[in-house]
């Protein structure tokens, strides 16, 4: 089976160095293609870097909501500069106004200076979404969105906004988070996101499988346990026992969907 993770953040320091080991574990369970997400301006450079150093990667550059108040100056000019140069996906970008103490003002207007970059060179973007459902939905009606689709990474809004966000383009991706029992509403919305637009991911080293399902068990320097990449071959079998389809035909319908949307994209 070939797999594709439709989102995570290999970059992420708290690998320390360990990448290229993770990359070989990835390869080595099916993983074909992954979509490395950066975050800010500070780790656009690993994400860039990653992607010249193996074929796995696909690199993505965006501004997260929680990382606002890292902007320079430059940051849309950069943003620009890497998207042009790496043919890269956008995100990851989004709107929350769920983590405490966060500030919403400003994050309408970086999401839609970002959501433009998409539009205008048909890139999917990779959208985290808290708390925010409604206004996402209005202000993807009302603005350019890339005709490609875009991505609602690790989906948890609600069975009856799929129809309309999928009329706008949207792909829904499941994390292996879902996995665990108490997530049990999560799960059963995607029994009712269209085939064509299913998508799979870790979010690695974020969002843990239940520790029954972690096989391939990792932490950082501090202790702290981190998602492998490499579990994205468990949450296939899981969510195909899920949803009730034999995991070939799981991963032979999320590949159509991954490389349909991600066509645009080099790198
Ligand atoms: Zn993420």
């Amino acid at each position: 089976m070939k797999l594709y993770d439709a989102h995570n953040h290999l970059q992420d320091d708290r690998f320390a160095a360990r990448q290229m080991e993770l990359l070989a574990d990835c390869a080595e369970v099916g993983v074909v293609r992954a979509v490395v997400n950066g975050a800010c301006e500070g780790d656009w450079p690993q994400v860039r870097a990653l992607a010249r150093a193996h074929p796995i990667v696909l690199p993505s550059f965006g501004y997260h909501p929680w990382y606002l108040q890292e902007r320079t100056a430059d940051w849309h000019a950069t943003l620009t500069g890497l998207l042009q140069e790496t043919g890269g996906a956008v995100g990851e970008i989004g709107l929350d106004r769920w983590k405490p103490g966060l500030p919403y003002e400003n994050q309408e207007a970086v999401f839609l200076a970002q959501l433009r970059l998409a539009a205008k060179w048909n890139r999917p973007a990779s959208i985290h979404c808290l708390q925010a459902w409604g206004r996402l939905q209005e202000l993807m009606q009302e603005n350019p969105r890339p005709t490609c689709g875009w991505v609602l990474h690790s989906f948890g809004g609600s069975k009856e906004m799929i129809p309309g966000l999928a009329r706008l383009g949207a792909y829904f991706s499941f994390p292996g988070y879902f996995l665990h029992e108490r997530k049990h509403r999560q799960r059963e919305v995607f029994k009712h996101v269209p085939r064509d637009r299913l998508l799979i991911e870790t979010d690695s080293p974020d969002q843990l499988l239940p520790p029954e399902l972690n096989r391939f068990p990792l932490a950082g320097l501090d202790g702290k346990p981190l998602n492998h990449p490499a579990n994205l071959v468990v949450i296939y079998q899981e969510l195909a026992g899920f949803l009730g389809i034999e995991p070939q035909l799981l991963a032979a319908q999320v590949e159509q969907n991954f490389l349909r949307l991600f066509a645009g994209c080099r790198g």
